[in-house]
Parts: C-alpha cells; sequence; structure tokens
C-alpha cells in the first residue's frame, strides 16, 4: 500500500514539473497537499515517509482527531480546506497553519480573536468563487478587494494568498477560464499592494484539474484521491 502512495506521487510530481514548464514556472515553487479527508493515520504517515510535508482536512473533528494520533509530527503543516463554521474555530485554532477557506468578515473576526487569546498570528487564505457557481463558498471576483482592504489592519491574522475550488466538469479544458480568471485576479491584487496583505498563495487545482492548475499558476495544490486512492 506505501508503494501505491510512493508511486501516486511520484506521478503527480512529474505531472506538475511538466505543466509548471508548461506554465513558466518553477516546479520548486510548487506546493503540494495532500488532502486527508477520509484516509487513516497509517496512510498519512506513509505519505509524509513518501515526502508529502504538508497536509489538508475538510472537518475540524479530523483535524483533532488526527493531530493527536500523528503525535509529534510537528513538522508536517495542517491546511484548512473546508468550509469552515465560526464556532469551530476555536476548536482548531491550535492545530492549524493555513486555513485556506475564509470567505466573510464574521468568520476572520472569530479567527482574529481566538487566534488573538493563544498569542498566534494565524495565516489564512481567502477563498473566491470565481465561477459564481450557487453551491460553493466564496466571496464573488468584485468583493475581493474590499474584502483584502477590510482585514489588512488585524493584528492577528495574516492574509497569505487566494483559493479557489473549480466547478467539477467532465472535460477538464472547460475549466481553463476559471484558472486563467483567478491568476488574473491575483496578480491584480497582488501589484495593488494592499497593506498588510501578502499575496503569496494561489492554491487552486485538485485531483482532476491540478494539471490545468499550475500550467495557469496555481503554486499550491490540494491533492487527494490523486494520492492516496490504490488503482490497480
Ligand atoms: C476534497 C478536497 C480536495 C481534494 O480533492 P480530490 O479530488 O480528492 O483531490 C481539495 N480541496 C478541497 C477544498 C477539498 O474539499
Amino acid at each position: 500500500m506505501n508503494s501505491a502512495i510512493e508511486k501516486n506521487l511520484k506521478s503527480i510530481r512529474e505531472k506538475i514539473k511538466q505543466a509548471a514548464c508548461k506554465g513558466g514556472q518553477k516546479e520548486e515553487g510548487i506546493r503540494i497537499i495532500a488532502v486527508t479527508k477520509n484516509v487513516d493515520v497509517a496512510r498519512i504517515l506513509a505519505a509524509i515517509k513518501a515526502g508529502i510535508t504538508d497536509i489538508g482536512e475538510n472537518k475540524a473533528q479530523e483535524v483533532i482527531k488526527k493531530h493527536t494520533k500523528l503525535g509529534d509530527k510537528k513538522s508536517v503543516c495542517c491546511h484548512f480546506v473546508g468550509h469552515l463554521q465560526r464556532n469551530k474555530v476555536k476548536m482548531i485554532i491550535d492545530f492549524v497553519d493555513l486555513i485556506q477557506s475564509v470567505d466573510s468578515l464574521k468568520l476572520v473576526e472569530e479567527i482574529d480573536k481566538r487566534a488573538r487569546e493563544i498569542a498566534k498570528i494565524q495565516e489564512i487564505l481567502v477563498q473566491v468563487n470565481i465561477a459564481e457557481e450557487e453551491a460553493k463558498f466564496g466571496l464573488e471576483k468584485g468583493e475581493v478587494e474590499r474584502f483584502l482592504r477590510e482585514i489588512g489592519s488585524l493584528d492577528n491574522v495574516k492574509v497569505k494568498g487566494l483559493m479557489n475550488v473549480a466547478p467539477l466538469v467532465e472535460d477538464v479544458q472547460k475549466v481553463k477560464p476559471v484558472f486563467s480568471e483567478m491568476k488574473m485576479l491575483y496578480d491584480d491584487l497582488r501589484r495593488k499592494r494592499i497593506p498588510g496583505i501578502e499575496l503569496e498563495y494561489l492554491s487552486m487545482g485538485m485531483s482532476n484539474d491540478f494539471e490545468v492548475a499550475v500550467e495557469f499558476g496555481a503554486n499550491m495544490v490540494r491533492v487527494g484521491r490523486g494520492i492516496f486512492a490504490t488503482t490497480s
């Protein structure tokens, strides 16, 4: 089983390398987040052994449960990628390095408050619903700049970039405009040098579309099934 994870990772790294090259990026600059939802601790440890340094969860309970079991794996960064309810912030704030799914002022204020209580500066990404899908979380494109200007002055929150979940489509070529629009928004906001905001990460791309995402400028990809699914 471990070797399946190693094999998957090797193939993903190879694809990222090619996509990066195509998009004019350096592959070393691209961070792979292994999304470990529904993955048990043994397999997470196997992925860490295979070189994974970042893991992502989408449920607060799972973060807590796995953190205690991963024990001394402090060198691994923990990302929160799912929709986060305000009343769960307190539960996870001790354990997460990057909350990728921030999409409201109320949520970011709660994060700031809870981070202050434990003397932490919490790094976050702002989630953007660029394709404006009804059922998706995230700010609309036109709201992002104002949002960043509003939260740039919070002392215990540090914005590190933008995140997007692309629509699920059968033909992955169809999501190209979504990634392209995200990259343009990201570049535009970077150029504006908004006070207190450090746009360093553009998190987009999952198992089915990470290659296209990287080609269009993602420097953080979130891959779950592609790493942990056993194909044979
Ligand atoms: C589950 C999930 C992923 C990973 O999805 P896969 O298709 O398994 O690669 C990435 N991002 C978010 C927000 C997720 O919930």
